[in-house]
């Protein structure tokens, strides 16, 4: 286990050890950041792709620190920066892998590693969105996924995961890149979800479209 400069460590084969601590370090920045209303389908800032991360500062920081107490405020399990109005490509995730182990952290400029064969194993669960209130579709997704990004201090990282968090790592980078679950929807399904939205009130605050 090797200890970077700043931030997670890193296991023996590089991948980040996002696993201890969870607790501490997810209220530690929930704690410091202020909840922001989520942005819905129909916003354009979810619908393109976001700007990279050039700098890994404090206004990063600041960000990061809010995506956290909004996803905590909205009950999510992963938030991207656009989900909050933020054109940059940055997510953070607080959630369960297919053991029930808790993942916590941060993922700019994600990149989904392209899976050998017999690591493309689909899984066809439901699948939500903070940024589609009330809604629930069967969705295809791997099994089994990997990022490789950087972390809010700049570092170079790669995350894996299992089960319902190697969906949130592909639901999150997608988000970056301006799609939606939705776009993965048949056009009868993304219909039916739409009618789900449109049937319920959100728990938390969202952005109104104009
Ligand atoms: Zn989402």
């Amino acid at each position: 286990m090797a200890q970077q400069t700043t931030g997670l460590p890193v296991d023996d084969e590089g991948y980040v050890i996002d696993t201890a601590d969870t607790e501490e370090r997810e209220s530690a920045y929930r704690e410091r950041g202020e909840a922001l209303p989520i942005t819905v389908v129909g916003n354009p800032v979810l619908h393109k792709e976001c700007a990279d991360v050039t700098e890994f500062g404090p206004e990063l920081a600041k960000l990061v620190d809010d995506m956290f107490a909004s996803q905590r405020a909205a009950e999510g399990v992963g938030l991207a920066a656009n989900q909050v109005g933020v054109g940059l490509k940055v997510f953070v995730y607080d959630c369960q892998d297919d053991q029930g182990v808790r993942h916590v952290g941060v993922v700019c400029n994600p990149k989904l590693r392209d899976l050998p064969a017999e690591l493309r194993t689909l899984d066809d669960s439901n699948e939500g969105c903070l940024s589609v209130p009330g809604a629930y579709a069967a969705t295809p997704r791997t099994e089994y996924a990997e990022v490789t990004g950087q972390d809010e201090h700049g570092n170079a990282i790669k995350v894996r995961g299992t089960g319902y968090f190697a969906r949130c790592l592909q639901h999150e980078t997608d988000h970056l890149y301006g799609y939606l679950y939705l776009d993965r929807l048949s056009k009868r399904d993304r219909k039916d979800a739409l009618k789900q939205m449109a049937e319920g009130t959100p728990r938390y605050a969202t952005v109104p479209n104009d």
